[in-house]
């Protein structure tokens, strides 16, 4: 059977592009009247854009590129889930021969020295890993022997131990190219560990299925050196997405959002768009966005790297504020300065390795 051959000029497929084109006016202006009240209109692309972006996130906030991720193709996706796969196998295989070959070895020795068989008693303990081992309960994250290699034998990280206290404040400092931005990507599952295991929220990272993942993600907010805005939105409706993204109901959303926005001291701003702030107006922007849906765990990657002293002075007390309203921060900086003047818990990561971890630290000086 010949296909049927659409003709992008007959009267049949205009005659649905218009119809197409009136439900999703119809939809708009619909979503309008929910919207706040002088709500600009918007053009048609950025709507799609983010609708793709939303579908292709599903239910967590922005944590790329959003231009990234838009472009980003299932196909891509996919191939970076086969590889990741492949990657498992072979290490899997590695130990497997790694394993019998010291066993051979073992068994050699033993022939050579004569050595009678072992018995029960004389065997020594094996060492076992507690496959069901779970954190304390007031543990919220936890890394145990990770270490992730972008190339193969040149770990990032290497051999990362450490707990996070729910409602901790904690910096984690190091020089660029140290593996502090690896850390942050290990704790969304943006990246698998090679070896170890990360605990979030007593989610067990690296072993979640990909649809699991929106769940882990949405228990942390996170903000980026370089904010992240939506541009072509206004500052309500920059929070108002994380909102949406999670369905949350429009009367909570009205409520949530002017709620956060006063929070970071920018209740005045609602309408105004990002390239109408400062950078350190934008960063609270992120902020909220980050906390609108209240997440436990709030993660900064360099938040003020693009701020001057008093604005990162700000930021800085903000995020004190939001620690001591509860939520467990995270804060990756390399300001010795504001690292030493917070006195919080400081982890310093030099080339991949933890090389220290204290209590009401400061940045460690090399010179
Ligand atoms: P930091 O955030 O402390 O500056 P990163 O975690 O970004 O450090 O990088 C740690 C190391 O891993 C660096 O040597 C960096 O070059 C390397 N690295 C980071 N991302 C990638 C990547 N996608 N592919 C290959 N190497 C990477
Ligand atoms: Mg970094």
């Amino acid at each position: 059977m010949a296909k049927r051959k659409l003709n992008g000029d007959s009267e049949e497929v205009k005659a649905a592009i218009e119809d197409l084109k009136r439900k999703a006016a119809a939809n708009d202006s619909e979503d309008a009247e929910d919207m706040y009240d002088d709500e600009e209109k918007l053009p048609e692309e950025s709507d799609i854009a983010v609708k793709s972006f939303e579908d292709r996130i599903n239910d967590t906030v922005p944590l790329g590129n959003v231009g990234d991720l838009i472009n980003e193709t299932t196909e891509e996706l996919e191939e970076q889930q086969r590889y990741e796969e492949e990657m498992e196998a072979e290490e899997r295989r590695q130990r497997r021969e790694m394993r019998r070959r010291s066993r051979m070895n073992e068994l050699r020795e033993e022939r050579n020295s004569g050595r009678v068989e072992e018995t029960e008693e004389s065997a020594p303990p094996r060492k076992r890993k507690n496959k069901n081992y779970k954190p304390d309960d007031d543990v919220i994250i936890e890394l145990s022997g990770v270490s992730k290699s972008y190339v193969k034998g040149v770990p990032a990280l290497n051999d990362v131990n450490l707990k996070i206290r729910k409602g901790e404040f904690v910096f984690i400092v190091g020089e660029s190219g140290s593996g502090k931005s690896t850390l942050v990507r290990l704790l969304l599952r943006e990246l698998k560990p090679t070896t170890g295991s990360i605990w979030v929220n007593k989610y067990r990272v690296e072993k979640l299925r990909r649809w699991q993942i929106p769940k882990l993600r949405r228990s942390m907010g996170v903000v980026f050196q370089d904010f992240r805005l939506l541009k072509d939105r206004n500052v309500y409706e920059n929070v108002a997405f994380a909102q949406r993204i999670v369905q949350t109901p429009i009367r909570e959303m009205k409520r949530n959002v002017p709620n956060i926005l006063a929070t970071v001291g920018l209740a005045g701003k609602y309408k105004a768009r990002p390239d109408e702030l400062s950078g350190g107006e934008q960063q609270r922007v992120a902020l909220a966005r980050a906390l609108v849906n209240k997440p436990p765990i709030l993660l900064a990657d360099e938040p003020t790297g693009n701020l001057d002293p008093k604005n990162t002075i700000e930021i800085m007390n903000l995020l004190d504020t939001i620690n001591k309203n509860g939520t467990t921060v995270l804060v990756v900086t390399h300001n010795d300065k504001i690292v030493n003047d917070m006195q919080k818990r400081v982890i310093t990561i030099k080339n991949g390795v933890v090389v220290s971890d204290e209590e009401m630290g400061g940045y460690i000086d090399e010179d």
